[in-house]
């Protein structure tokens, strides 16, 4: 049997990408984006979508938000190749515009096959659009931001999207407050992924009707 490295699997999955027309923003991309890093990190970081610089080149995080990026990871001892950086959507929104559902729903499969291959041990969503599709419910990036929580089979470290912090003083205090953190969560053992209850199920008890008789 052959098997194949993480490496050689994402570039498999790169070139289906590369010709996905499964929503509208096929037709408007000059790049797929489709993400790169390091494919044996054991953290990734997902963002929202492509901007314009990202579309020019093909490569996640490379205009303004990235250098913020670059910045934050540098601060606490990481750099771009020693991690893996993705985003929700593979193609740029024109006019950078939020992502409609319908892309998100076009388009995520391919990140949840990224995850699958990387297989990371904690993934840090850059933005509420990120940190809302990955964990798959309405959650509050105010109230997670900075805190390790765990959703779907995954450990998830929320971050401000680092274009945000760009335009907001207070952000951008938060996010290097969160990165700290992160440098913090990331030097200890990554907590085990809880399974989701269970909901119990009540079989009602069968009447045995030959034990009964029994009885009389
Ligand atoms: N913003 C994102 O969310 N992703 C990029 O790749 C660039 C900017």
């Amino acid at each position: 049997m052959v098997v194949m490295e993480k490496k050689e699997c994402l570039e498999e999955l790169k070139k289906k990408v590369e010709n996905c027309r499964n929503c509208s923003l096929g037709r408007s991309r000059k790049y797929v984006v489709f993400g790169e890093g390091n494919s044996e990190s054991k953290i990734v970081f997902v963002g929202e979508a492509p901007g314009y610089y990202e579309d020019q080149v093909g490569k996640p995080f490379v205009g303004q938000a990235g250098k913020l990026l670059d910045t934050l990871l540098a601060d606490i001892g990481l750099s771009r190749s020693s991690v893996y950086i993705a985003n929700i959507l593979k193609c740029r929104p024109l006019g950078n515009r939020d992502p409609l559902p319908e892309e998100i729903n076009a388009c995520k499969p391919y990140l949840m096959e990224q995850l699958k291959i990387i297989q990371p041990s904690l993934i840090c969503t850059l933005g509420r659009f990120a940190l809302i599709s990955i964990c798959n419910k309405s959650v509050s990036i105010t109230a997670v931001h900075g805190k390790l929580i765990q959703a779907e089979t995954y450990n998830i470290f929320p971050l401000y999207h680092p274009a945000a912090a760009l335009h907001q003083p207070t952000l951008l205090k938060s996010i290097k407050r969160d990165f700290a953190e992160l440098k913090e969560i990331i030097s200890k053992p990554m907590p085990k992924i809880k399974p989701e209850p269970k909901t119990e199920i009540k079989i009602p008890e069968k009447t045995n009707v030959q034990e009964q008789m029994k009885l009389f």
